[in-house]
């Protein structure tokens, strides 16, 4: 099983500094496009090929892109701390960063700055301090990812990966498209006993699988043997799992949020 190469730490205290500097309390004072103009960076929308986001750099003074077709407002205000990420971290690794929508979400096998990235973005917009007593003690159901992500203004996958990557109980948050898996985060807890390849095909006794098949969307979380998410079990004695999805439609993709009972 890969290992996490890259440590959160530098990236979250940076996200953790931005917010003292600045006097961040709430959600609400933190305006991207604000911060980014303080820090010297300018914020625009416009076409891009291929990336979500680009950052250009030049001495003290940078750009950063946002491709004006991203589809919601939580994405974009991701990708933009994501730059900001870069443009704090990465002064020195290149001028000109394109960012893609798999940048966005790299980990494990994404490139060390792109994980770096999304580690800053996420505690920027989403700081410990504030989502974590949110979380912590809770099971990440979809009610709670839906009222935090409106809170913290944030998509819903993004939110979703943060209250995993938060959480003090055995969770994890798998995204699927087309019946297969896509890529997911496990909590600090789980994440030694948890791996399925990106490109595995949903059992289909998942919920998220049934709901591919064009099944109604359960409301609220349903009982799911355990082999059905974890063939091999890796150790763990629950017979079942607990799964509840959030469909995304615009994105063809359904998140399954997991935890042990
Ligand atoms: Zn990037």
């Amino acid at each position: 099983m890969p290992s996490r190469r890259v440590s959160p730490i530098l990236a979250h205290a940076e996200a953790a500094r931005v917010w003292k500097l600045y006097g961040f309390q709430e959600p609400q004072d933190l305006v991207l496009e604000d911060l980014a103009w303080a820090m010297g960076v300018l914020v625009m929308d416009g076409p891009l090929d291929g990336a979500d986001a680009r950052l250009l750099r030049k001495g003290s003074r940078g750009l950063i892109r946002v491709k004006d077709t991203l589809p919601e407002r939580g994405r974009r205000r991701f990708a933009i701390a994501h730059e900001l990420g870069h443009w704090l971290l990465h002064k020195n690794i290149s001028q000109v960063l394109a960012c893609t929508s798999l940048d966005m979400v790299a980990q494990y096998q994404g490139s060390e700055p792109e994980i770096e990235a999304n580690y800053f973005a996420a505690a920027l917009l989403m700081p410990e301090s504030l989502f974590g007593p949110r979380v912590r003690g809770h099971r990440p159901s979809a009610e709670r990812v839906k009222s935090l992500a409106t809170a913290f203004d944030t998509s819903l996958t993004a939110t979703a990966v943060r209250c995993v990557e938060l959480a003090d109980d055995y969770c994890a948050v798998v995204i699927s498209e087309m019946g297969q898996v896509r890529w997911w985060r496990a909590s600090a807890d789980f994440e030694e006993h948890f791996w399925i390849d990106p490109g595995t095909p949903l059992s289909h006794h998942t919920v998220a699988s049934s709901v591919f098949r064009g099944e109604p969307v359960p409301n609220g979380p349903e009982e799911v043997d355990l082999e059905c998410w974890l063939p091999d079990k890796k150790g763990i004695e629950s017979r079942f799992i607990v799964e509840e999805v959030i469909p995304l439609n615009r994105y063809g993709q359904i998140i399954s949020l997991l935890w042990l009972p």
